[in-house]
């Protein structure tokens, strides 16, 4: 028979990685919990027209899309990013505002797997509707700074720029695309063709040829209107006063069309350049009404999970927990024993677990020492008939033997 894998671009996670992964999650709910983000389940596909509809210029929508229609002809697409759909159910539920969400859901690109990059990656995310205070800003993306310190995290660069808005990104852009026209042969052969149209892709492009006809190109920051200006400096001494540290970076676009103003981006130094991004997000003020809402203005930010564990074993960070359970329950005496011990240890709250099928001595010591559990509890014969239980400490070797009765005050002393 035929073995089946999974789909090319995308893995599965197994214990006892995947316990890293729940301890990521629960550290980043805990951080933006705390900070007032309440969590946002919303499907993981969605009229296409969604992400068709902010997206239309960029590779995530255009090319990399899973786009299909259902068995009754209805266009849909898996989610490509996080934050359209948040601000979809925004405008169709609308919360009181300020509306702050956060998520933890995967998303779909089909693009060249690389490393920390699938075709499903997981992302954790926040988005906050309602108010365009720069203070907001500030906060949102220290958040994301304070994730990847909780992590333990030393080596991240927190890059930032702003994009401007309807009133001064016109004259930027025919200010770029005058540049780019004068430069479109030395430009990659994909962006000679669409500079003209999309010109703010070009510098997002780390193709060499667009890069470097791009090195002297007008930035944004440049080119901001009073207000924009204002805003954006506001930004910068907030987190200055959070104590915050960031460069600015003129070439940070990101790569969906509908960041206004803020942006900005997390990377990890000690993984290569081209997957070094970590996480990044920005304002989107012009969100909300492009799919339908009312004008609100928004930001947010996402960070993925397979790259922020890549830069974790980088640096030698966020370690996996170590055993999934803390105590290994040995019995000898046909099972019963193990049975009832391990249920009274898990209704005190200890993690234990033992092994099946009436094995030797040998062989459940040998799947105590696997389990990385720190105590093993033995029922033997002895210790039936005497009513006593062996605990032994796994790392020293150590034992004691304890009444039955007892046992479980002694595990919780003990662990
Ligand atoms: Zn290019
Ligand atoms: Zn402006």
């Amino acid at each position: 028979m035929e073995e089946f894998r999974a789909p090319k671009g995308t893995r599965d996670v197994l214990p006892p990685e995947s316990a890293r992964w729940e301890r990521l999650v629960a550290l980043f709910a805990a951080r933006v919990e705390r900070a007032g983000f309440g969590l946002v389940l919303s499907p993981l596909f969605e009229d296409v027209g969604v992400f068709t509809r902010v997206g239309e210029g960029t590779d995530v929508v255009r090319k990399e899309m899973y786009d299909f229609a259902d068995k009754d002809g209805r266009p849909l697409a898996l989610r490509p990013e996080g934050t359209a759909p948040v601000v979809r159910a925004y405008v169709q539920h609308r919360p009181p505002l300020p509306f702050k969400a956060w998520y933890a859901a995967p998303n779909f690109r089909y693009e060249r797997p690389q490393a920390g990059r699938y075709r499903q990656h997981h992302q954790l995310g926040v988005e906050a509707l309602g108010t365009d205070d720069p203070d907001l800003d500030a906060e949102v993306v220290a958040l994301a700074w304070s994730v990847a310190r909780d992590l333990g995290l030393a080596r991240v660069d927190l890059v930032l720029n702003s994009l401007g808005d309807d009133a001064c990104r016109p004259a930027y852009l025919d200010a770029l695309r005058a540049h780019l026209a004068a430069r479109v042969d030395q430009l990659c052969d994909e962006h000679r063709a669409t500079a003209a149209a999309h010109p703010l892709r070009v510098l997002d492009c780390k193709r060499p040829e667009c890069v470097s006809a791009t090195g002297d190109a007008p930035r944004t920051v440049d080119h901001l209107c009073a207000d924009c200006a204002g805003h954006f400096d506001r930004v910068g001494r907030g987190l200055a006063a959070l104590g915050v540290p960031w460069r600015l970076d003129p070439r940070l676009v990101r790569g969906l069309d509908y960041y206004t103003r803020t942006t900005f981006e997390l990377k990890a130094s000690a993984l290569e350049s081209a997957q070094n991004g970590i996480g990044g997000g920005g304002r989107y003020d012009n969100l909300a009404e492009a799919l339908g809402g009312p004008p609100t203005p928004g930001i947010g930010f996402g960070m993925g999970v397979e790259r922020l564990l890549l830069a974790c074993d980088a640096e030698g960070a966020f370690a996996g927990p170590g055993g999934a359970v803390d105590v290994w329950v040995v019995d000898t005496t046909g099972g019963s024993a193990a049975m009832a011990l391990a249920a009274e240890l898990r209704e005190a709250g200890v993690g234990a677990d033992r092994s099946f099928g009436g094995r030797s001595m040998k062989a459940q010591f040998k799947a105590a020492d696997r389990s990385g559990a720190r105590l093993a509890l033995v029922v033997g014969d002895r210790e039936a008939s005497e009513g006593t239980v062996t605990v032994r400490d796994m790392r020293t070797g150590d034992q004691e033997v304890v009444a039955r009765d007892l046992v479980v005050d002694v595990v919780g002393m003990r662990l």
